[in-house]
């Protein structure tokens, strides 16, 4: 069962066919430093776990890269404006390496919140700049730059199939942007690769070069970094829909005017996360939701959000609302329930995994990833005739793709001691059938947050 992802660059379902047999380099571009990271990007990350598990479960060996953008993303979309560390580091009133580490601190907490397997290597844009000066040095060698007054540019009229990824009418484009473009460009299109720091002005970062103190455009860094660790010639790309035209076009311009060879084989894109009407969550908007605010913060387990995310396919854009969440939470509780249901079985360790489910499973993941579908063969799994255990064994293999810690719902429960002395003293009362002390004493454990359940087998306690 081959694995088919959508390839934007040839707008079409293709089979994953990597360079080296077996392995796969997926190079997906990570956050920018200046903020918190908001749950629209979190989609993203989630986007890029889900393919990068699927590659594994589907026996690739994985080399995953993440860069962290800490300088040169400014905060217009075409080399325009300010950048956004030093931005952010006046907003605070803290040095833009400081936040820097602060919120690459706050991203990998966030990641880990929601399951998300960390990158094989993590590489600062600030870490890599001899190898952007380089990369900068050979296309202009090659002829396809010029220099304004701010800074050195991509002709990108040099470089046939500039819209070969996003399709774009060039003509239309850069007729329209005319009014607010930097009036020294050749084209709307051109993007800097280099920006000298202003005349008279020292930036908090900032470094020497051929062409003069300055500092890296956005787009060098994913050519630079990416070529640095996977080589020139590349696998899978990811980013969100938003990275197409500008920035992902520009990475490949600039690559392969470079190397002469084509830059990635696969661009994959996911959907924004929208709020209720339509809207795009941004970080620009101030209007952005936090997994700390949204999740943590009001006792709502991040992995709900995991959960959430499975429910839309990874290129429709999925909307947050309150009722969503509320229907994740309950589907994830339902989930693990019916784990801990099947891992009772009595040959819960010595069951196996469906091959016909495993079969379904696949077919549902390796088209594209499609989580909607592979989560109704989940059910239609657990509601088959299977054995306990052989559900059981399923369901955990499953997992590796899900990546929602199933073992560990499906296990016995570690109560917390105070819990536990009540659930004794409970039990207690029940035997001398002390009913008004029983009752007393399951209002008390309610309260901490569990539900007591009398069954005919015993009490289970659940958390809520
Ligand atoms: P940034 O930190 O702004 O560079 O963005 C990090 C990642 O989040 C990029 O891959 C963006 O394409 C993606 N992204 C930005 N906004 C959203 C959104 N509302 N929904 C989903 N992904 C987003
Ligand atoms: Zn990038």
């Amino acid at each position: 069962m081959p694995l088919y992802v959508y390839n934007t660059l040839t707008r079409a379902k293709e089979q994953f066919r990597p360079i080296r047999p077996g392995e796969a380099g997926l190079y997906t571009c990570g956050p920018t430093v200046y903020n918190f990271a908001h749950i629209g990007n979190l989609r993203t990350y989630l986007f890029e776990d889900i393919l990068k598990r699927i590659l594994a479960y589907n026996g690739f060996r994985v080399r995953h890269v993440m860069n962290i953008t800490d300088v040169g993303h400014l905060t217009g979309d075409r080399d325009m404006g300010e950048d956004k560390m030093e931005k952010g580091a006046r907003r605070e009133g803290r040095s833009a390496w400081d936040i820097a580490e602060f919120y690459t601190r706050a991203f990998r907490q966030d990641i880990a919140r929601l399951n998300i397997s960390e990158p094989d290597i993590w590489c600062k844009a600030t870490d890599s700049i001899p190898e952007q000066i380089e990369l900068i040095r050979v296309l202009e060698e090659k002829g396809y730059t010029y220099r304004t007054r701010d800074g050195i540019y991509f002709d990108t009229a040099k470089f046939p199939g500039y819209a070969r990824l996003s399709n774009q009418n060039l003509d239309a484009l850069r007729e329209g942007a005319r009014v607010e473009r930097n009036p020294e460009k050749r084209s709307a299109t051109d993007f800097a690769l280099w920006k000298l720091s202003p005349p008279g002005a020292t930036r908090q970062m900032e470094w020497g070069s051929p062409w003069g103190v300055g500092f890296p455009g956005w787009h060098i860094e994913c050519s630079a970094m990416s070529m640095k660790f996977l080589g020139e010639q590349l696998d899978i790309h990811c980013g969100g829909v938003d990275h197409i035209d500008i920035h992902h076009t520009n990475e490949i311009a600039q690559s392969e005017a470079a190397t002469g060879r084509p830059f990635f084989n696969y661009w994959m894109h996911g959907a924004f996360l929208n709020i209720l009407g339509g809207k795009k969550m941004a970080k620009s908007e101030e209007n952005f939701l936090t997994l700390e605010n949204a999740f943590v913060k009001r006792g709502i387990s991040p992995l709900v959000y995991r959960f959430a995310s499975f429910q839309t396919h990874y290129r429709k854009p999925m909307e947050y609302s309150e009722e969503s969440i509320q229907a994740a939470k309950n589907g994830l509780e339902h989930l693990c329930n019916q784990v801990r249901e099947v891992a009772k079985g009595a040959d819960a360790s010595s069951g196996v995994v469906s091959p016909e489910f495993r079969e379904k499973f696949l077919e549902a993941v390796n088209d594209d990833l499609n989580m909607p579908r592979a989560m109704a063969v989940i059910q239609e799994m657990l509601k088959s005739g299977l054995a306990a255990g052989d559900k059981h064994a399923t369901v955990i293999d499953f997992d590796r793709v899900l990546g929602l810690s199933l073992v560990q719902a499906a296990a016995p429960q570690q109560l917390p001691a105070n819990v536990e002395a009540l659930v004794e003293a409970r039990r207690r009362a029940r035997e001398s059938k002390d009913w008004a002390a029983s009752d007393r004493l399951r209002d008390e454990i309610q309260a901490l947050g569990y539900t007591v359940k009398d069954g005919r087998d015993g009490t289970e306690i659940v958390k809520r």
